[in-house]
């Protein structure tokens, strides 16, 4: 029995909404590469992944949402497109968008069942992490919430799941599924929705009715640092996921926090962001890791790299194989240099940080017992 299981296919480049969008297939090709020119797969299972269900599909979306994906998807004429999120600019129609979206939300719903069967402690979809998908709406380039679909098959197994969403943008479409439900956790560290889109995740979103107290936002300004960041999950998330016990974890590890990344503000370094997926490893639960945002092609792989080493414990040597064919542009996994940050900022950034911590712990904190 191997504990790993990793779910990759050449078919994920399906998934492509246009030669000028952001999210460009080779994030996860170029990932795959780089990992087997680490020969990092040895004694991992890479699973080929299946189109997810009608079935789950629907545990998570409308009925009147998923038909309208599959007939926009053959080019059907379907009147007002927009209502269900879809038009020019985030998410465009695209070929075979339909069948794109069910195999990354059945990859993650994969990983899931690798969990819940005992085939693994942890399982990884770098396709996945989609997590601005709503009920009955596509937005955020993500059509289909595999997050959500994977979480409903984790809880069918487990009483306590914790969902965690490092991605620099607020994890919606997930908090919104379980705002009532106790039984899963969400935590979100990111970029304030005053500055970055979806616009939502303010601290005073702590769930609604028996779920009150189960959604966590940590809302952090632009240019916040690893320093800062790590200070607010530290003592902001990490004592109610601890306090949580939750028997399965599902960790959104979007990359987009990094410095680089062109679509957001905040200012970590690969090993500063790798520290809370560390910590999420040291709960010694089962976990699916999902990937998510990230848009700079430097980053993305060696960050993924970084993560794929902690959740499967696997050893990479830092300086990145001469086999890789981007190893001139991704030389090591870690950054060598630290982000430029004008004082005023740093320090706005970190008063900021220490704001959210207390509004954390003053509106959250009793409710777990802290
Ligand atoms: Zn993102």
């Amino acid at each position: 029995m191997s504990e790993r299981v990793f779910l990759y296919s050449d078919e994920y480049q399906r998934y492509d909404m246009g030669a000028d969008h952001p999210l460009r297939p080779s994030r996860l090709v170029n990932t795959y590469r780089l990992l087997s020119a680490y020969s990092a797969f040895d004694g991992v299972v890479v699973a080929h992944p299946k189109p997810c269900s009608l079935d789950w599909l629907g545990t998570a979306h409308s009925q009147e949402y998923i038909d309208a994906v599959d007939r926009l998807s053959t080019g059907e004429h379907v009147p007002f497109p927009g209502r269900y999120g879809f038009g020019h600019g985030d998410n465009p129609v695209f070929p075979d968008m339909y069948e794109a979206s069910l195999l990354y939300t059945g990859a993650s719903l994969d990983a899931a069942e690798a969990i819940c069967s005992g085939e693994a402690r942890a399982s990884f979809n770098i396709s996945g992490g989609l997590h601005h998908a709503h009920f009955d709406r596509a937005a955020g380039f993500c059509v289909f919430n595999d997050c959500v679909v994977a979480i409903n098959r984790l809880r069918e197994r487990f009483d306590r799941v914790a969902y965690i969403d490092i991605d620099v943008h607020h994890g919606d479409g997930v908090q919104e599924a379980y705002y009532s439900d106790p039984s899963v956790l969400t935590i979100s560290i990111h970029e304030s929705g005053q500055t970055l889109f979806p616009g939502t995740g303010f601290v005073k979103e702590i769930g609604e009715g028996g779920g009150a107290g189960y959604s966590v936002n940590l809302p952090l300004w632009p240019y916040t640092d690893d320093e800062a960041w790590y200070y607010a999950w530290s003592t902001g998330a990490m004592p109610i996921l601890r306090a949580f016990r939750p028997e399965a974890i599902c960790l959104e590890c979007g990359t987009d926090p990094h410095y680089l990344d062109p679509l957001a503000r905040l200012c970590l370094t690969a090993q500063g962001w790798l520290k809370a997926i560390d910590d999420v490893m040291s709960i010694g639960v089962p976990v699916v890791a999902l990937g998510g945002g990230g848009y700079n092609a430097t980053t993305v792989p060696r960050m993924w790299a970084l993560a794929y080493g902690s959740i499967f414990g696997v050893q990479l040597a830092d300086e990145t194989p001469t086999a890789f064919e981007h190893h001139a542009k991704i030389p090591t996994l870690r950054d060598t240099e630290e982000p430029e940050i004008a004082m005023h900022d740093r320090d706005y950034a970190r008063g900021y940080a220490r704001q959210m911590i207390e509004e954390v712990r003053s509106r959250l904190f009793s409710y777990h017992g802290l």
